[in-house]
């Protein structure tokens, strides 16, 4: 059927591709992507062929205008390079056109890492807050952090290798040491997600620059673990209690 179709696809291992995202890719008339050769692969694993069309939110209004205009009589897919287009990702502006304009909107769900990463790393799930990439100066960085610092939520960013030792520095700097859960690699060989408090994880991190793409989640506030205890007696003690 024409209109817009909204396809999650893998984050790492290509088999979370759901039976029915396969489906309306391989039918498709045209697949509007972020990166063609990205998007060539996953068609060559589904064993397909389909006109890809370069697509971002910044692309010139004439091409969102363009895929609208096919949409009214063809059905278009919109894929990102992984995981869940719209997140973090482009395609907000070409729904809420496409909306505008009549055209049928479908999603086909799927994997997304700020998901996933919550599943994995224990901490409270029942409220959230997904903020995405913090700003890479570290000014409005702080500023953000800043702005969510007393919101009773779980928190969720998305991060870069290169980058994670500072960020979790200032996220220890601007909330104060909570637990915190660093995903990396989710579904593919080398998922892990490590634990700790936010200072710790940024020692680790700045010794040991992670590979690979991460999430990391932060626990809401109130949810930290106790403080140090500050004499030697009450250390022992504190000890004492929490021995097996
Ligand atoms: N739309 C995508 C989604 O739904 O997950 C996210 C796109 S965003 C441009 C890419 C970021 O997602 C990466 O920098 C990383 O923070 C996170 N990410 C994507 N795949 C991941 C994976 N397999 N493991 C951990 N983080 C991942």
């Amino acid at each position: 059927d024409p209109g817009l179709y909204i396809v999650a696809t893998p984050i790492g291992n290509l088999s979370d591709l759901s039976p029915r995202a396969g489906a309306i890719l391989s039918s498709a008339d045209a697949i509007a992507c972020e990166d063609s050769r990205v998007t060539a692969k996953l068609l060559n694993h589904l064993g397909v062929r389909r006109p890809m069309i370069p697509y971002h939110d910044h692309s010139a209004p004439h091409v969102r205008d363009g895929l609208i205009a096919r949409m009214a009589s063809e059905s278009i897919a919109l894929v990102s390079d992984a995981g869940t287009p719209l997140i973090s990702d482009p395609g907000y502006k070409l729904v809420r056109e496409a909306r505008a304009a009549g055209i049928t909107v479908t999603t086909i769900p799927g994997p997304s890492a700020a998901i996933a990463a919550l599943t994995l790393a224990g901490l409270p799930t029942d409220r959230f807050l997904f903020l995405g990439f913090l700003p890479n100066k570290a000014k409005a960085r702080a500023n953000t952090i800043a702005e969510v610092a007393d919101v009773r939520a779980t928190l969720i960013f998305y991060e870069s290798g290169p980058r994670l030792a500072a960020t979790l520095a200032a996220l220890a700097e601007g909330l104060g040491d909570r637990e915190a859960g660093v995903a990396r690699e989710i579904s593919k060989r080398f998922e892990e997600c490590v634990t700790d408090t936010l200072s710790t994880l940024a020692a680790r991190y700045a010794e040991h620059p992670p590979k690979g793409e991460i999430v990391v989640v932060v626990a809401p506030p109130g949810e930290a673990p106790p403080p140090p205890a500050d004499d030697a007696d009450a250390a022992l003690a504190e000890a004492l209690i929490r021995l097996p």
